[in-house]
């Protein structure tokens, strides 16, 4: 990794040059929220944002997706292309970049998805700083910090950015399209302040040490059940959440019964219908235990095989459920003693 200074009245440049060879995608602002959307102009582009309604992920892994098109008759597939344009995805926080080296675990790891990796190898990071929100607790599981998974990333020192550049092409794409210069001691002094004032901007340090002794410990404590008499079954923390990959697979005939789509489209463990199977069985009837069964697995499940929470304290899940219920008061409920 090495380091460079751009001043920030050369950001709309590096835009601009980005958007004459890639399909630019960034925050932008949408009534009072933000989200990942193609930039069509410099100004479009919200880097001061808090965080966006839906995370990065819909980038890699659409909230949609046609697997292939297949002939009835033969049984054969006759469309199963990735198309994946060349693009920059410009201003991920720290926490969704370390959410998408989470998904990577999974989709590039044992059983490899060529649509999702497809788009990963298409697609440029360029990460940049970010600020606490009320919701969020990155700092809990350290994903506050990334120092891998981005081609560049810049830290806002005021009037200029201390630019991280981790990858060839990401040294390449600012030779090509924007001035910069060699950070000097004075900037890496003020990175540094700028980095210790980060970390002590969160009011809050929520204690998740103890937490995958405690799910050993908890697994019947009436927590669960108080938290299932809340929820509503409705999805939004798995929808909203950069982590939860879980999909359902259909196959859509077309009317003349000749040709189809097979269809993928995001799923989540809270739904009534996740964990039924054949004959209405269902492994996971009552409410408790699909809310329960989210939380082993983000922080048991993910754990014990990748040896990281398949959680970044992004808080989005907080912000979008109607019950209230959200991680920093599931783990804090636990470290207090469960049920209360
Ligand atoms: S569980 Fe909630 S806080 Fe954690 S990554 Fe998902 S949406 Fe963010
Ligand atoms: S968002 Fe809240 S209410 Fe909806 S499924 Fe998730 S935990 Fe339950």
């Amino acid at each position: 990794m090495f380091f460079r200074i751009m001043d920030k009245d050369r950001l709309p440049d590096l835009v601009a040059g980005l958007s004459k060879g890639f399909e630019v995608i960034g925050p932008v602002a949408k009534g009072e929220r933000f989200v990942f959307e193609r930039i069509e102009t410099p100004e479009m582009l919200r880097l001061d944002y808090d965080t966006t309604l839906l995370p990065p992920k819909k980038l890699f892994f659409p909230p949609e997706e046609q697997m292939m098109r297949f002939r009835v008759a033969d049984n054969e597939v006759v469309d199963d292309e990735v198309y994946a344009a060349p693009r920059v995805i410009f201003g991920l926080h720290p926490c969704d970049i370390n959410a998408l080296m989470l998904m990577d675990n999974v989709f590039l790891g044992e059983y490899e998805d060529p649509y999702y990796r497809a788009r990963r190898e298409s697609t440029m990071l360029i990460g940049v700083s970010c600020k606490p929100t009320d919701e969020c607790f990155c700092n809990a599981w350290g994903t506050d910090e990334v120092h891998w998974g981005f081609d560049v990333f810049l830290t806002d020192l005021g009037d200029r950015y201390f630019i991280s550049v981790r990858s060839v092409k990401g040294a390449e794409l600012l030779d090509e399209f924007v001035a910069t210069r060699d950070a000097d001691e004075s900037d890496t002094a003020a990175f540094q302040q700028h980095t210790r004032n980060f970390k002590n901007s969160f009011t809050d340090d929520l204690d998740t040490s103890q937490l995958p002794l405690l799910l050993d410990a908890k697994f019947d404590d009436p927590l669960w059940d108080r938290l299932g008499e809340r929820c509503l079954s409705c999805g939004a923390c798995s929808m909203v959440c950069p982590t939860c990959y879980c999909f359902d697979v259909t196959d859509r005939l077309e009317a003349d019964g000749k040709t189809g789509t097979r269809v993928r489209t995001w799923d989540s463990c809270q739904f009534t219908q996740f964990a039924e199977v054949a004959h209405g069985q269902n492994f996971r009837e009552s409410r408790a235990s699909r809310v329960k069964y989210r939380y082993y697995h983000k922080q048991w499940g993910y754990l014990s095989k990748f040896e990281r929470v398949l959680c970044v304290g992004c808080g989005r899940c907080a912000r979008a459920c109607l019950a209230g219920i959200s991680p920093r008061e599931v783990v804090t409920a636990l470290e207090m003693g469960g049920a209360s």
